[in-house]
């Protein structure tokens, strides 16, 4: 009967969200001992100049190895460490590693040799005493603050929030750059464009995987390359999987591309390979 059914469905969702606190719980704790005990890594995935093929650019990408539930996704774990404040000890471990990371590319690399790491809002958040913390370690390291750019997500610049600023204000006199993740799906408001220094743009992969040449998504991208430029902001487009939206980007003018057509993300190692491999060919 449909009141058997009503009863089976409550058990079933029960169950599900019991089983998903449960989980959560687990990784939650497991996550505060993943990084004393070497399981974390970091990918990068290697970002195209899509007028010469060239890549001096790539953004470091955490990847959690669990000893016994195999790699797990940072859509799932990041949250959690937001949450749970283990976000700062892990950012700043993916900071250093970045810095490392920077020192080997630009040793290779014909020119400057750029890293982006991924800031969540919380990250933001620190206390006092923390706040210069990877100021410090950029300096402690040599590299210049234009080695590395800073991903963030434009929600966290509406709020006026004071530590925001201040962060970004820092970030400016040494040079860091600054990126807005996933543009396009936030905050319809563009004027914090003007109001903050912001050096690129990365177009969402929502918009790019739709992206044809009579699409709605066509004339987005296009004007947020036009606009970005007016501004005199560069434009990196994610998620770019088939050759039709690498050219059309390309035609467009989009100064940059990301997406798994050029490569995945991948380990150290084999960043290296790849921006051998590629300084060597004329153009992807
Ligand atoms: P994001 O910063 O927007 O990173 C881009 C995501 O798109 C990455 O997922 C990347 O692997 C994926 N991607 C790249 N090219 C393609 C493509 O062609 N097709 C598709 N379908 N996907 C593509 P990933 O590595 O799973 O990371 C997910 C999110 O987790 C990131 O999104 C970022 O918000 C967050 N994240 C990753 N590492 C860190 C970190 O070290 N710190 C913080 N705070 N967040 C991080
Ligand atoms: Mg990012
Ligand atoms: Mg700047
Ligand atoms: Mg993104």
């Amino acid at each position: 009967s449909a009141k058997d059914n009503g009863r089976q469905c409550f058990r079933f969702f029960t169950k599900t969200m019991q089983e998903d606190a449960t989980h959560r719980m687990r990784l939650a704790n497991d996550l505060r001992h993943a990084l004393k005990q070497n399981q974390f890594l970091v990918y990068y995935q290697p970002i195209i100049d899509l007028s010469s093929g060239q890549v001096y650019k790539a953004e470091a990408l955490i990847r959690w190895q669990h000893p016994e539930l195999g790699f797990i996704s940072p859509a799932s774990f990041i949250p959690i460490a937001e949450d749970t404040g283990t976000i700062h000890q892990i950012g700043n471990w993916v900071f250093s590693q970045a810095i490392e990371q920077v020192k080997a590319c630009q040793a290779i690399s014909k020119r400057k040799f750029q890293i982006s790491v991924n800031k969540s809002p919380v990250q933001f958040l620190v206390e006092r005493g923390d706040q210069h913390q990877w100021l410090d370690q950029i300096r402690d390291s040599g590299i210049d603050g234009d080695n590395i750019v800073i991903e963030i997500t434009e929600g966290i610049l509406i709020n006026n929030d004071i530590r925001v600023t201040q962060s970004l204000l820092q970030y400016r006199d040494a040079k860091i750059q600054v990126a807005i993740d996933d543009f396009g799906t936030g905050y319809s408001s563009l004027s914090y464009l003007k109001k903050f220094d912001v050096d690129y743009l990365k177009i969402d992969q929502s918009f790019t995987q739709s992206l044809s040449l009579h699409s709605s998504e066509y004339a987005l991208c296009e004007a947020i390359i036009v606009m970005a430029h007016k501004l005199g902001i560069q434009v990196i487009a994610e998620g770019v999987e088939t050759e039709e939206q690498h050219q059309l980007l390309k035609q467009m003018g989009c100064d940059f591309g990301q997406g798994y057509l050029f490569s995945r993300p991948v380990p150290a190692a084999q960043l290296i390979e790849f921006i051998t491999a590629t300084s060597t060919v004329d153009a992807l």
